[in-house]
């Protein structure tokens, strides 16, 4: 029924973080198997680099519910000598060899000072798209106050993109849909005092449209604060049926068929 198209379950299921965070607030530690209850339909695990994709991939293949992406974070920029054309060239070997349904996530992100500057960030991006593209897979995006610079990169490319944990406006949003773009909500959208988001909710075409937790991070209310897991992608389908008002069934249905055109597809 729900699917949640974003997720990072080594982090998510990773104790010790989980412990860490959780101190004060006594949930039970999270089992993996726990992280894939009977009414979510696929959970995507995001590797941030292909080592951590090989490290996991062999714990993780027994869970038939997970589909794979993975891209090289643009915080990896910043690394001392960062060896770009190594990372690429494993990242196209893990993404050939291994069942994946795209590349990603891969971006530009202008918030944080330490991922490296933007020239680093864009060839890095460049090369990425380049790569999708070279092997026919969407690409999931992280544009975080960079949206006219991502999408300088973009433009160059046919590859589909998936703007992940969308934070911008509609004017963006717009130019998003314009490319054929997908635009995906996080858990922010069910916060009270995100109207730009609400607002972007109201006009996106709901073929246009998919719903991720990005897992351990940005839970959704009504466990705001709390580590975030999958099965919460619920909150965030209920708060746009809500916002939209249309019935929770039929967003569900159209969620399954837009995640299979884009990442199960065969062509
Ligand atoms: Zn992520």
């Amino acid at each position: 029924m729900f699917i949640d198209s974003h997720a990072h379950i080594d982090i998510t299921s990773d104790q010790k973080r989980f412990m860490d965070f959780d101190k004060k607030k006594h949930l039970i530690p999270i089992e993996l198997s726990d992280l894939f209850p009977p009414d979510l339909d696929y959970v995507v695990h995001i590797s941030l680099n292909p080592f951590d994709f090989l490290k996991n991939y062999p714990i993780f293949k027994q869970y038939p519910k997970m589909l794979y992406a993975t891209g090289i974070y643009p915080d990896h920029a910043a690394i001392k000598d960062f060896d770009e054309d190594h990372y690429i060239a494993e990242l196209k070997k893990v993404l050939l060899e291994y069942p994946h349904i795209a590349l990603g996530e891969a971006g530009i992100d202008l918030k944080n000072d330490s991922y490296g500057t933007l020239s680093q960030q864009e060839s890095l991006l460049h090369k990425q798209v380049a790569l999708a593209e070279e092997l026919n897979l969407p690409i999931i995006i992280h544009s975080r106050c960079s949206f006219r610079e991502t999408y300088d990169v973009l433009k160059d490319y046919k590859t589909k993109a998936i703007i992940h944990c969308f934070s911008y406006g509609i004017k963006e949003a717009e130019e998003i849909l314009e490319r054929g773009d997908i635009i995906s909500f996080a858990g922010q959208l069910s916060y009270k005092n995100t109207l730009e988001l609400h607002a972007v909710a109201q006009m996106v075409p709901l073929e246009s449209l998919l719903f991720e937790t990005d897992s351990p991070y940005l839970t959704p209310t009504p466990f705001r604060g709390k580590w975030n897991v999958p099965a919460n992608v619920e909150h965030t389908y209920r708060f746009f049926a809500q916002l939209r008002d249309i019935p929770l069934e039929i967003l569900c249905d159209q969620v399954k068929v837009n995640f299979e055109n884009i990442f199960l597809k065969k062509n």
